[in-house]
């Protein structure tokens, strides 16, 4: 018989396009059955046929303090009791921007919406409106949400723009996007000498997350500092995954960069739909009601997940809080490098704050194209073994995983028993 997984995979497929509501939860990549999730608590989930994961996607990102943290839930159940959604501002949200305006120092004002895409979106029509130049630049293999101009691969030559990635976005639209090579200096300098004066800014995830797990080199980052404010162009972090997820004040403040613009998403709703974006008051004043830049939202600052947010943000302010993210990752990681080599497979790993990469390969990858060298067949025989021992690991090889502060010692030891066995299986 059929598990209940299984059963449900069926059925969503026929009223739901894949059987998903976002592509990377069909395990595609991966193949097989998708885990249908009936709840959460702390570090683990459990699936339809009841059996229990630890989890280290934690909601691609938000779930930081664990699932179903008490103070989450109780912060929620309360601003619920006193109304859903008012359309009018609330307290709360000025309580929400004057928290992040002091815990990320660049960002002097802030205007929350619902998702990561909607704040790099609006961004992005942000830096255009205050500089009034089209052009952007991203790099491969970043991803900064699903809006037309950011599904843009590399045009094939180094100042060609780029070409849309999904069907549906307008050639004239993926035109103005230009595509780079991550933790190029040399290539961005370059670029910024033929044509930095049409530049609207240059938008970047300072720790890569969705190239697997790849960080941006400190001479990568201060040369973009240096030509953006050379041309006039906005330089734009996007940290809606680092983000209160590798330090507290986000991958800027382990860089030591200040970006003129930051996007801000996951942690920051603490499991519910609140994203940003702010930086520079001069910038952020050209936005509506102020400005001629549009933007606008229904559920912008919803009482309700501004309230998990606040919860969640509270909470991350513990004493430790960040120290014992970044060794419980760091223990996650030696310990599966550990274990690999004892079984001889060629694998390494890495982790910055509560965020790590699983490389089958021999060195850590440096670049987009050194990563997508990883032997992917490899990593998904890796993620199905852990996957029957119990551990859900990102259900693709280019993703990077994500510990929560519930992942305690004994949790931890129990993913590397688990590694360990699935690596002897590899051998
Ligand atoms: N930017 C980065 C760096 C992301 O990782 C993501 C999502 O994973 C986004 C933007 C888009 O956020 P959302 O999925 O909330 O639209």
């Amino acid at each position: 018989m059929s598990s209940k997984n299984d059963q449900l995979f069926a059925r969503a497929q026929l009223s739901t396009p894949g059987g998903v509501n976002s592509p990377v939860r069909a395990f595609r990549s991966v193949g097989g059955t998708p885990r249908f999730i009936t709840k959460a608590e702390g570090p683990y989930f459990w699936d339809a046929d009841d059996r229990r994961y630890i989890d280290y996607i934690g909601s691609w990102g938000p779930a930081i303090v664990g699932h179903a943290h008490p103070d989450v839930v109780k912060a929620v159940q309360e601003a619920a009791t006193r109304g859903l959604s008012f359309g009018a501002p609330t307290e709360a949200e000025i309580e929400m921007a004057e928290l992040i305006c002091r815990l990320v120092p660049s960002i002097e004002q802030v205007r929350l919406v619902s998702s990561g895409t909607e704040a790099a979106m609006s961004a992005l029509r942000l830096a255009r409106g205050a500089t009034g130049r089209d052009k952007i630049i991203k790099f491969e293999g970043c991803y900064h949400g699903h809006a037309d101009s950011l599904l843009v691969k590399a045009g094939s030559g180094l100042l060609t723009f780029g070409n849309p990635t999904s069907a549906g976005v307008p050639e004239d639209f993926a035109k103005h996007t230009l595509v780079l090579d991550y933790n190029d200096p040399q290539q961005l300098e370059n670029v910024f000498k033929e044509m930095g004066d049409s530049i609207a800014c240059v938008i970047v995830e300072p720790v890569a997350g969705n190239m697997n797990l790849l960080p941006a080199t400190p001479e990568f980052l201060h040369t973009m500092r240096r030509v953006c404010t050379q041309y006039g162009a906005v330089m734009i972090l996007d940290e809606v995954m680092s983000g209160f997820r590798v330090a507290l004040g986000g991958a800027q403040s382990l860089s030591g960069i200040t970006p003129d613009l930051t996007v801000l998403g996951k942690v920051i709703g603490g499991g519910l739909p609140v994203a940003a974006f702010g930086g520079r008051a001069d910038i952020m004043r050209h936005l509506a009601p102020l400005g001629g830049v549009y933007q606008a939202g229904t559920l912008s600052g919803n009482p309700v997940t501004v309230a998990a947010g606040m919860a969640t943000l509270k909470l991350i302010q513990a004493p430790g809080f960040y120290e014992n993210l970044t060794a419980q990752s760091a223990k996650l990681v030696q310990g599966f490098s550990t274990a690999a080599r004892e079984a001889d497979i060629a694998f390494c790993a890495n982790s910055v704050g509560g965020m790590f990469g699983l490389y089958f390969a021999t060195e850590v990858p440096v670049s987009y194209d050194t990563m997508m060298k990883c032997d992917k067949t490899r990593f998904n025989a890796f993620f199905h073994a852990m996957l029957d021992a119990g551990v859900y690991l990102a259900p693709s090889a280019f993703e990077a995983g994500f510990v929560s502060a519930q992942h305690d010692d004994a949790v931890i030891d129990s993913s590397i028993k688990a590694a360990r066995a699935a690596f002897a299986q590899l051998a």
